[in-house]
């Protein structure tokens, strides 16, 4: 089994910045309203998300080690309509089939919290630890018996480039959580939360207050899509083409043809050659998209693709036609 799952580690575990992220939305899943990211050596030596989500009763932290054992959906109709980040009950086995992993959380209602050590997919025993309500998830020693993988991961500098980058990437689609990150024991970013920070504000926080005063504000609904954000206006200074952030139903995805939709309006209406910088938020039906079609979960299937490409097209055009009236 332990193989199975460092097979598996292979599709979802690629580098730190994948840990970090299946271990957040798992906090995300289970209603966090604050998580803390402590790193060492870029996540390599260690990585530990806390929590205060609503935990994981004692009994049950073998099971969320085990493989495919979600708590998430429980039937085929579900993962027509997943509501959760994770559905997969893939991660957690994964992850602690290549490091040395400690799941540590008291459940909301319980007394007492427990903790289980995993060595490169090897069970320890539950034994009882002091934890406020909520979940800390420990990863150290990343890939240390799997020297194949080892060897791929990158200077410190580039790994914590991606855990930060993809920090960024969450901070804007959830204002309502405060996230706060450390490296080698410093401090390195802090998105307040504050009991829920308006979205404008997050964004300027997030991308800077020009990106925030530079854009034009999207808000459009109509048969069952909606599409809201911002979407930069010329006069914007930066080269905006790694300020690109799509969002379909609060998930950070790679489209083409949505991304095509955006630049294309902007071309129309603006003509101008430079790629625009967004961050737009996709919503609809979560059975008009297919979100099980990579382990990792970066892209999506939409049921009816050329609806949304135009969709999205028509909205930022009328919007953006707008601005020249
Ligand atoms: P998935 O997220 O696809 O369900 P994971 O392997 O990521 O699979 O997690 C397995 C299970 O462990 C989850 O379904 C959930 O029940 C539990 N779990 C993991 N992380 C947390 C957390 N931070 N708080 C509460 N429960 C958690
Ligand atoms: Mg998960």
């Amino acid at each position: 089994d332990t193989l199975i799952n460092q097979i598996a580690a292979g599709e979802v575990v690629e580098r730190p910045a994948s840990v970090v992220k299946e271990l957040v939305e798992n906090a995300l899943d289970a209603g966090a309203t604050r998580i803390d990211i402590d790193l060492e050596e870029g996540g390599v030596r260690l990585i530990r998300i806390r929590d205060d989500g609503g935990g994981i009763a004692a009994d049950d932290l073998p099971l969320a080690v085990a493989r495919h054992a979600t708590s998430k959906i429980a039937s085929l109709d579900d993962l027509e309509a997943v509501a959760t980040l994770g559905f997969r009950g893939e991660a957690l086995p994964s992850i602690a089939s290549v490091s040395r992993f400690a799941l540590t959380s008291r459940h909301n209602g319980e007394e007492h919290g427990a903790t289980l050590p995993v060595d490169g997919g090897r069970l320890g025993n539950v034994v009882p630890k002091a934890h406020p309500p909520g979940t800390t998830v420990e990863v150290r020693d990343l890939f240390y018996n799997v020297p194949a993988r080892r060897k791929f991961l990158r200077a410190e500098r580039t790994e914590l480039g991606h855990i930060e980058e993809w920090l960024r990437t969450l901070a804007l689609a959830r204002p309502d959580v405060e996230l706060r990150l450390s490296h080698n024991g410093k401090a390195s970013r802090r998105y307040r939360g504050d009991g829920g920070i308006a979205t404008a504000a997050r964004i300027a926080e997030t991308l800077g207050e020009e990106f925030s005063k530079q854009t034009l504000r999207i808000d459009h609904a109509a048969a069952g899509l909606s599409l809201h954000g911002w979407i930069a206006l010329p006069t914007y200074s930066r080269a905006s083409a790694d300020q690109q952030y799509l969002y379909v139903n609060g998930r950070s995805i790679r489209d083409r043809s949505i991304a095509h939709a955006v630049k294309q309006a902007y071309a129309d209406v603006l003509f101008h050659g430079r790629q625009p910088a967004y961050v737009l938020f996709l919503e609809l039906d979560p059975r008009r998209v297919d979100v099980n079609v990579h382990p990792a979960k970066h892209e999506v299937r939409f049921r009816d693709a050329r609806l949304i490409h135009d969709f999205v097209y028509r909205t930022l055009h009328d919007a953006l036609a707008q601005t020249r009236a």
